[in-house]
Order: C-alpha cells, then structure tokens, then sequence
C-alpha cells in the first residue's frame, strides 16, 4: 500500500492507473478506522481494480469545536488495518493539501440538508460537499462507496453528483454493528464502559420498533422510540425522525412511502451517536 500525503502525487498516480483502463475505487474517511468503515474498504477492493482510502478529519464539517478537537486519530493503526483490508493507496493529506485556500462555495440541495443533521447541525453538509467535492475531483473515482450509517449523508452525495455531473458511481453500503447491535463508530471510543453499555438501548429500541410498526401510528411509534431511549438515565435523544428515504421528508402516515428510514441522534453524555433502521426491508 502506497501512503500518499501530497494531492499532486496521488492525481498523478489515479490517472496513470485510469489510462491503463483501470477501475479505481474510493473510500473517504475521517479515519480512526473500526470494521464499519472496513466493510466498505473490502467491498471498494473487490469491486475494482484499485483501491484508494483517504483519511481525513475535515475542520469545515464540525460545527462544534470540541467536537473537532475530540474526534479520534491513529494513523498508525489505520495503517494497518487498511493493509489488512486490501486498500492500494492511502491519501492522507494536511488540510493545506485540500483547502489551499479557504472554501466559500455554498451549496443548496433543497430538503436533503436542511432536516435532521442539517437542522442540528448547521452547515455540516456544506463542509461534507465541500471536502467530497474537492476529493472527487483530486482522485477522479470510479466508484466511491458511503455507508448507509450516515444516511443522510449519502442521500446528499447522490444529489451532489446528480447536481453537478460527477462522473462517479455512488455505492450505499450496510451498517456494520457490533454483536450487540451497536453501531460501529469512531465515537464510540470515547464512550466509558456504562456508555456504551447503555447506548445499546439505541439500536434495541430501533429494531424493537420494526415489530410494532404494524401496531402503530408513525407519531405513535416515534414516542414509542424516543421514549425507550430516555428511559435510560445516561442517553438523551436530540432527535428521532421518520422520513421517506428519497426525499428525507417526514411521513405522518406509513402508506406514504414504501422505504420509510426512522433516524435518531442520541447523546450519552457529551458524545454523539446516530443510528437509523429502514423499515422497507423488514417488510
Ligand atoms: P467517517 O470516518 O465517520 O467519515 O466515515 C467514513 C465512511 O464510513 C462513511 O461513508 C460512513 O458512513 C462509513 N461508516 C462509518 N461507520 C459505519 C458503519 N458502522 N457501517 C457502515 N459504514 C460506516
């Protein structure tokens, strides 16, 4: 595996392998990399000729700058694992490499960023599409492969390359839980051992919600979620929402849509998680 910090070298390298007629794949991460984000660097391996990961904790999309200076880093880890999983090239720039100068572009993509994490946290995705973008365009992918953890976030990425005409192919990929059912995380190492023992309630309540689902209204069952959760002591839900998956809109009725996603953000204590269950496939 190639380790690459200097974004001439890695566009070099990219279009030599694309002029040979060769597929490349790319996984952007914000790296303290767990098998969550390795399901996605296996998948982008087997599907393409060349795999490229990038790892990079992007300043512009922290609203909250505790948040930032928090957030988990170990290159030397990552290293590792991504070896193991088959990635080909890591780009692993400063954030001089990729805002040479600071970016000002804001985007616009109607309801998608406007609900949930974008009411919450606002201008997240701006600096998502900002640092997407700008990576799209320095390794010029293939495919690029997302995880349905954020799901949010990958609806928005379909629409950015909609509306801009990237020439990718958008790859939505499961969320990898652990045996319990908590989903994999960079934050979760920074949860203590009762943290993370009471953020199983989170994914507990969502699957539990997919059986009462015929039993239940949507603003029933959104109670019925929301108030799961706060029964334990050490969570506090910021927002649980039921919205069709296309449009991230809220639904009141389940005859609404086929693909209903019910999405939560969950504080325990000062860390953040988010989790989400599509009920279209339990139907
Ligand atoms: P991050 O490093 O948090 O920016 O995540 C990089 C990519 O890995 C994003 O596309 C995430 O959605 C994806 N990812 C993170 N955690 C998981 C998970 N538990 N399952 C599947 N994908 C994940």
């Amino acid at each position: 595996m190639k380790v690459i910090e200097k974004t001439f070298e890695v566009t070099g390298a990219v279009s030599l392998l694309e002029s040979q007629g060769k597929t490349v794949g790319f996984v952007p991460t914000m790296g303290a990399l767990h098998e969550g984000h390795l399901t996605l660097v296996r998948r982008c391996a087997a599907e393409n000729d060349v795999c490229v990961v990038s790892i990079f904790v992007n300043p512009t999309q922290f609203n909250n700058k505790h948040d930032l200076e928090t957030y988990p880093r170990n290159l030397e880890a990552d290293i590792k694992l991504l070896q193991s999983a088959g990635c080909d090239v890591l780009f692993a720039p400063s954030e001089s490499e990729i805002y040479p100068e600071p970016d000002t572009r804001r985007f616009d993509f109607g309801t998608l960023d406007k609900v949930m994490e974008g009411a919450y946290r606002p201008g997240h995705f701006n600096g998502v599409a900002q640092v997407v973008s700008r990576l799209f365009n320095i390794i010029k992918p293939t495919r690029a492969y997302f995880g349905e953890k954020d799901f949010q976030q990958l609806a928005i990425i379909r629409e950015m390359v909609k509306q801009y005409n990237v020439p990718v192919e958008i790859v939505g990929c499961p969320i990898a839980r652990e045996e319990s059912g908590l989903a994999l995380s960079s934050r979760n190492q920074r949860l203590s051992a009762e943290g993370k023992a009471a953020a199983l309630s989170i994914s507990k309540a969502l699957f539990g919600s997919v059986y009462l689902k015929n039993e239940k209204s949507v603003s029933e069952l959104k109670a019925w979620v929301i108030d799961k959760i706060n029964s334990d002591p050490m969570l506090e839900v910021e927002y649980f929402d039921i919205v069709d998956a296309l449009s991230l809109e809220s639904i009141e009725n389940w005859d609404e849509t086929d693909n209903a996603v019910g999405c939560v953000t969950v504080y325990c204590g000062d860390v953040r998680l988010i989790d989400n269950i599509q009920y279209g496939k339990f139907n």
